[in-house]
Order: structure tokens, then C-alpha cells, then sequence
């Protein structure tokens, strides 16, 4: 069973998607092994918010794509993983940004799921649910599973960012949705 935060309805026509990995890309990546666990643990990446912005403008579903094993390890629990998403989709809205949906993993690496990243359940789901064309979708992630996921789906476009931020390739990231 594939676990999702539908935000807006599937449309009925064909779109493609900005899938977006969260942590690392969306927001501040915690150390290794530690997960967000609050919202005050939540701090937007400002460098990817011009991207999601883009996205919108450019006719594009923005897609979350997200392993979060910390809800399979005990340490944050999915009602509270649903309440700090909603919380990340307000706040976007406020700037003008709009999620369309967040798919999630909370597996453990040992549960052998089909939707952990690198798999390419969520993706292969969300194109499912939102009528995705993934030949014109873009996925951005700041780990090789992401990439991994994405090129197993089939998504046309790619793109790894750096998570510390420092540099976030927005040049790489426009041309990409632009094309
Ligand atoms: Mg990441
Ligand atoms: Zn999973």
C-alpha cells in the first residue's frame, strides 16, 4: 500500500510532474540517522523555493517523493508526519507555492517494499493518481536513490542538488524546467 497527502484533486487532462525528494531539497536535512521529529525542526532550503515556484509557473504538478523511515523506526509518529506536512503545504501556500500531493514511505529498509526509494513505487503511483506524463517530468532529489527512483519510473528528467545547500544548481534546475 502506497502512502500519500493528497492536497489537490488528479486532474483530467495529462500533466507532467516536479517530483521533489523533501529533505535535502525542500527543507534543511537533519544529521545523519535523525529525522524531523517538529515543525520547528522544519527549515525551508530558500534556494529551493524559487524551483517549486517555477514548477507552478511552468505548468508542472509538484509531486513530494519521500522515504521517511523514521515513522518505521518509532521515532516520529505518522500523525505527526502528516501534521508537519500539512503544516509544510500552509506555509507554501503563503508564499504562493501549491503542493499538489506528498507520497511517502515509512518502511524499514528489512520491510522490502516496493515504494523505498530507489524503488520507484511512489513515483510509479503518483503517475497513476495524477494522470502523469513522466517523460516530461523532472524530479529533484539530493541522493542517488532519488535519481535512481526517478530513471526506474521512466521520469525524462533529472537533477541532483547538493543537501548543504551551498549549492543548490537553481541554473541547471531552471534550464531543466524550462525545456
Ligand atoms: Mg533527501
Ligand atoms: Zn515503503
Amino acid at each position: 500500500m502506497i502512502h500519500k497527502i493528497q492536497i489537490k484533486s488528479p486532474p483530467d487532462v495529462v500533466s507532467k510532474a516536479l517530483f521533489v525528494d523533501r529533505d535535502g531539497v525542500i527543507n534543511k536535512r537533519m544529521s545523519d540517522h535523525d529525522y524531523v521529529k517538529s515543525w520547528s525542526e522544519f527549515i525551508f532550503n530558500p534556494k529551493s523555493l524559487s524551483i517549486l515556484k517555477k514548477g507552478n509557473n511552468n505548468g508542472y504538478r509538484i509531486i513530494v517523493i519521500t522515504n521517511q523511515r523514521g515513522i518505521g523506526r518509532g521515532i516520529i509518529s505518522p500523525k505527526t508526519f502528516v501534521a508537519i506536512s500539512r503544516k509544510m503545504v500552509k506555509e507554501l501556500r503563503n508564499k504562493d507555492i501549491v503542493i499538489d500531493a506528498i507520497y511517502y514511505c515509512p518502511h524499514l529498509i528489512k520491510d522490502n517494499c516496493s515504494c523505498r526509494k530507489p524503488k520507484p513505487g511512489l513515483i510509479v503511483q503518483a503517475a497513476k493518481d495524477y494522470n502523469l506524463d513522466l517523460k516530461k517530468s523532472l524530479m529533484i532529489g539530493d541522493s542517488e536513490e532519488d535519481i535512481l527512483a526517478a530513471k526506474k519510473a521512466g521520469v525524462g528528467k533529472f537533477v541532483k542538488v547538493r543537501s548543504d545547500l551551498k549549492y543548490f544548481r537553481n541554473n541547471v534546475v531552471n534550464k531543466l524546467i524550462i525545456s
